[in-house]
């Protein structure tokens, strides 16, 4: 029959049950969401009692703490690992750091049971590195003292020391200042219980305080591809959840990670406090979902004292810049050294506008990316950006992107074609304008401005030109009656004038263009000097 081991039977049981491995060791993989690699695991012990079947840690583990017995658990898994991680070298594997989790009775009297440990880390002959330690945060807030010289003896013999549970244990601003540890766990249930918008921005500060502190934060509990992509999107790139894999056996985690390519941890997010808009930060908001999955390529950024962070990128954004970039690498670019220099106090410029008015803007600017699959790239982004809050002298800028180099090339390209245009009119002694029959405007070509001395645009036309003397007073009405018949839809005129006082002989030609109901609009002019 199945149940739980009463206290007594714990406690009588547990010798035989580490000698006879009912007590053993699950490891669950911790990766990277980005790029799928894993970077850890965690070592979490297991209990199948031949008789009474699975003995789970919550039940077994007070038992055995009250009673002082909690260090025979620690230091057995301590030493499987050990033993796992001697495995994976023999074997030649890559292997990942491993984190055990420590007691806080453990360490209720003195350090021995780190001695304990480094007695069997020596037997095995396994670097600190492949050995992480994981204290909780409630342990942390009961025995100030004792968890410092814990963590400073730790810290001394190499060890990463990782804060399980971050967030939960009430610890004060005070403690998290003294105790120097290295990686904070962030427990999801704290999300799925409470789906409101507070929790979503609890979690928030949760990292954004990991960030002060520069520290990485791994989430733990991650069930949902929703919870997964909302810690993701604030930055924390690790994960440690069913959604990738629950605890596996050693054996099978050996095949995992002997066939997946692994990578280290690192820091390598940002992140932002306090907004006024509550929703954003609910994961499970409507907004969340948005930005994440419906709309187009965005971004989320602060700016604060002449300096813009990036804090959430969505997929679209990145696929925009065509870099083949992670999220995790776009968040590390420090967006400032991508832009063009006078693009920067262009775009600052817009930014201060904003502030100013609240009112959405665009920019374009050049920026220089760097990625490892593309090498560097110029690209042209066009932002639309708003305002999403203001927290002190900090701004929260929502911005819409549009990767606009392909058609900033083909401007370049027209602008290119228009100069060579002008140069051939320069050749062969061609003059050309362009009327606007509904406002009868002229524009002329930068050769009529060159050598006419013609302005950009000539309002009331052809009376300025008739009154200079460039069409002379014998063809004056003539040519008035040109513009006149262009404005009752003539779509072709030409003839053979004598232009200036000179009366030199110009072949005078205008085309017109109509409207999709038929109507004239524009009429292009030229006039090309007749050689004999
Ligand atoms: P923990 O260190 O915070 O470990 C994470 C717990 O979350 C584990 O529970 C793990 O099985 C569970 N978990 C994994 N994926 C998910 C998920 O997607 N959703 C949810 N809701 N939970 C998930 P477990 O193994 O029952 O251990 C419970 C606690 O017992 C651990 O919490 C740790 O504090 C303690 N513990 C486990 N093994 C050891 C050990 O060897 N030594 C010590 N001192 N404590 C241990
Ligand atoms: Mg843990
Ligand atoms: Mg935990």
């Amino acid at each position: 029959m199945e149940r739980k081991l009463t206290e007594k039977e714990t406690v009588s049981r547990l010798d035989d049950a580490l000698m006879r491995n009912y007590i053993y060791v699950s490891y669950q993989p911790q990766i990277n969401y980005s790029t799928n690699r894993i970077v850890g695991a965690e070592a979490l012990v297991r209990w199948k009692d031949p008789k009474f079947g699975p003995q789970y840690p919550v039940d077994f583990i007070p038992v055995l703490e009250t009673k002082g017995l909690m260090y025979k658990i620690d230091l057995f898994v301590f030493e499987e690992v050990c033993a796992f991680q001697k495995r994976c070298r023999d074997e030649g594997i890559y292997a990942v750091p491993v984190s055990v989790n420590i007691s806080r009775s453990d360490i209720a009297e003195d350090l021995s049971f780190v001695n304990s440990m480094e007695k069997i880390r020596k037997a095995y002959d396994i670097p600190v590195y492949y050995l992480r330690i994981e204290i909780t945060e409630k342990f942390a807030v009961e025995r100030k003292e004792l968890i410092l010289s814990a963590l400073d003896r730790l810290h001394d013999l190499g060890y990463v020391v990782v804060m399980d549970d971050f967030g939960t244990g009430y610890s004060s601003l005070n403690i998290l200042k003294d105790l120097k540890v290295d990686i904070m766990k962030f427990d999801m249930s704290f999300l799925s219980e409470n789906t409101d918008v507070r929790s979503g921005k609890i979690i928030n500060s949760v990292v954004q305080m990991a960030k002060w502190l520069n520290t990485p934060v791994i989430a733990e509990g991650v069930e949902t591809v929703e919870q997964a992509d909302f810690m993701q999107s604030m930055g924390c790139y690790y994960i440690q959840g069913q959604l990738y894999k629950e605890p596996v056996g050693s054996e099978e985690f050996f095949e995992m990670i002997k066939d997946v390519k692994s990578e280290s941890l690192s820091f390598n997010y940002k992140s932002f406090g306090e907004n006024k808009d509550n929703s954003f930060w609910n994961p499970h908001s409507v907004e969340s979902l948005l930005f994440n999955r419906f709309i187009g390529p965005a971004g989320i950024f602060t700016y604060q004292k002449g300096e813009v962070n990036v804090l959430r990128v969505n997929q679209k954004y990145i696929n925009e810049l065509a870099m083949h970039m992670d999220e995790a690498s776009i968040l590390r670019m420090n967006p400032w050294n991508t832009i063009d220099n006078a693009d920067r106090e262009k775009y600052e410029n817009v930014l201060k506008d904003i502030i100013k008015t609240y009112k959405e803007e665009e920019c374009e600017t050049w920026r220089n990316l760097d990625s490892d699959c593309c090498g560097r790239d110029r690209v042209c982004i066009r932002s639309s950006i708003q305002l999403i809050s203001v927290m002190g002298d900090q701004y929260l800028f929502f911005s819409a992107i549009r990767n606009i180099t392909a058609e900033k090339e083909a401007v370049g390209e027209l602008n290119d074609n228009i100069k060579k245009f002008e140069m051939a009119g320069d050749q062969s002694n061609t003059f050309s304008w362009e009327y606007n029959i509904l406002s009868k405007e002229m524009r002329p070509c930068s050769r009529c401005k060159r050598v006419l001395g013609l302005p950009s645009v000539i309002k009331d036309y052809p009376e300025p030109v008739i009154e200079s003397g460039l069409f002379p007073a014998e063809i004056a009405d003539m040519y008035r009656d040109w513009h006149k018949k262009l404005a009752e839809g003539a779509d072709h005129l030409e003839a053979i004038l004598p232009l200036t006082a000179d009366k030199v002989l110009f072949h005078v030609r205008y085309t017109a263009e109509f409207d999709e109901n038929g109507r004239p609009y524009k009429a292009y002019g030229s006039a090309v000097q007749v050689v004999d």
